[in-house]
């Protein structure tokens, strides 16, 4: 069987390993990172985040649905705290249908659990500390530093002498995220590579809402909260614990922005004008804003993913994009499917494998990116308006009457598995088919008013 050399045991690379090693294949998998069971996530991305149908179909085709989902909570709608002292809420939910939801889960639990998964089976090897700096890729070799032995906060290094390690394989498959290694490599050594980069004007910064003394939640548990501030907003997804992780995505630059609001007046200002409803649950706000770091959000599109039948990049290291539609890990797991059903297909020709899969994919990674920008505007902004909840409530009751031919945007993207790209172009047809109704019918009504008028 051949051999699959694997960079990166993020959410994606363990799943991937798992599908790989359920096939036979060897596969080891270097991740520059300690042991997640250590406790030692550095950098991470955010605390928890959004499974949606995608997601949890790449978990249930390799029997980890359960495991992973047994601590996930279900959130059935947008909680929208509109601006102002004693404004109250609105719940918007994400389909007529109620038992359709999307998971708040913790980003470590799930990683642990596709990681695990993997180690099962014996022919998957792990390999913590291991850090990638660049790929052969005629041979399929990794070169890597190994970093030694996790070590606790406070005590020196045991050993501090990194090791370079080459990691030969059949197939290198770049699995390390936005920034990855793997996919620089292919920069340099690949002719005309097409890369693309940009980063959104808004950064993000994580804050917490803790739990109440009896450890109940002090909002409402099943839903994801939203401050709509049109330029900017705050989201907050449950925890387990009864705690919320709130995200506030704002200008990096400007006159109210991350980099003019330093003292802790300023943070305490602008959080009291515009989270008024939060602020009293947010005791550790100023040391939260002080201390967690500030992150870009970045959208990467590039070509191609592969080359020849010995390297391949999937997930964020393919495609990474903005997290406003929560789809971005979704998007990663559905790409694990469609390996692994494309080497299934071609299980003698991987680089026919490599480059099906990317036929498969790409367009509908392009397709999520633009989604995934527009749905920043429409979270942060037209969330609070009155005319895009009415749009909502029509949207929901299109498609309870003409069920299976009517299907909201979200709904297609969120709750069912049509590719991202065909979902788009359905969605602008259902539009176009509605607004003309509209106003079809709106000047049939002005006419026949005008007629009795004129009578
Ligand atoms: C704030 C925020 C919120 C999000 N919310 C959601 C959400 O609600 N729903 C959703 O579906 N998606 C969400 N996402 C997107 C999601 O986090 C990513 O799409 C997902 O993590 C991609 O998985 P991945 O395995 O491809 O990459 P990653 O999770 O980034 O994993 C890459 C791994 O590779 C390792 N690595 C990197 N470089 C090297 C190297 N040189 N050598 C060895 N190892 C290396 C890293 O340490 C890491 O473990 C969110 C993203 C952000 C930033």
């Amino acid at each position: 069987m051949a051999k699959f050399v694997l960079i990166g045991s993020g959410l994606a690379g363990g799943l991937l390993a798992a599908y790989l090693g359920r096939r036979g294949y060897d596969v080891d998998l270097y991740e520059r990172r300690a042991d997640p069971r250590e406790g030692n996530i550095v950098d991470g991305r955010s605390i928890n985040l959004a499974i949606s149908t995608r997601g949890i179909h790449a978990l249930e085709q390799i029997g980890l649905a359960h495991e992973a989902l047994q601590h996930a909570i279900p959130m059935r709608g947008r909680m929208i705290h509109p601006a102002g002292v004693g404004a109250r809420t609105i719940f918007s939910p994400y389909d007529v249908d109620p038992k359709k939801c999307i998971n708040s889960i913790g980003r470590a639990a799930l990683n642990t659990t596709v990681i695990e998964a993997a180690q099962r089976y014996s022919n998957v090897h792990v390999h913590f500390n291991h850090k990638c700096t660049d790929v052969d890729l005629d041979t399929a070799t990794a070169h890597l530093v190994h970093t030694g032995a996790p070590v606790a906060a406070g005590v020196s290094p045991a050993n501090p002498e990194d090791q370079i390690i080459r990691a030969r394989g059949d197939a290198v498959i770049g699995v390390d995220g936005a920034f990855s290694a793997v996919r620089q490599s292919m920069q340099m050594h690949i002719d005309n590579f097409q890369y693309d980069e940009s980063y959104l004007a808004h950064g993000y910064k994580e804050l917490t809402i803790p739990p109440a003394a009896d450890g109940s939640w002090r909002m409402e548990k099943n839903a994801l909260h939203i401050w709509p501030r049109k330029s900017f907003m705050m989201i907050a997804l449950p925890n387990p614990d009864g705690s919320f992780t709130c995200t506030l995505f704002w200008q990096f630059e400007g006159p109210r922005s991350f980099a003019t609001t330093k003292s802790d007046e300023d943070i305490r200002r602008f959080f009291e004008n515009e989270f008024p409803d939060a602020v009293p649950i947010m005791p550790t706000l100023l040391e939260d804003f002080r201390q967690n770091p500030t992150g870009s959000l970045v959208t990467i599109r590039c070509a191609p993913w592969s080359y020849r039948d010995k390297v391949c990049l999937l997930g964020d290291a393919a495609h990474a994009v903005v997290p406003f539609y929560g789809q971005g890990m979704n998007a990663a797991f559905e790409d694990c499917v469609v390996l692994d059903e494309c080497l299934e297909k071609f299980p003698e020709n991987r680089e026919s494998a490599f480059a099906e899969y990317f036929s498969r994919r790409k367009e509908n990674a392009d397709a999520l990116a633009d989604l995934a920008i527009g749905n920043f505007i429409e979270m942060r902004d037209k969330t609070a308006s009155k005319t895009f909840r009415a749009k909502k409530k029509l949207d929901h009751l299109l498609e309870a009457a003409l069920p299976g031919i009517y299907l909201p945007l979200y709904t297609m993207v969120t709750f069912t598995r049509i590719p991202y790209a065909a979902a788009a172009k359905r969605a602008r047809a259902q539009d176009l088919l509605v607004y003309t109704s509209l106003i079809v019918i709106s000047a049939i009504l002005i006419g026949v008013a005008v007629w009795f008028a004129a009578r």
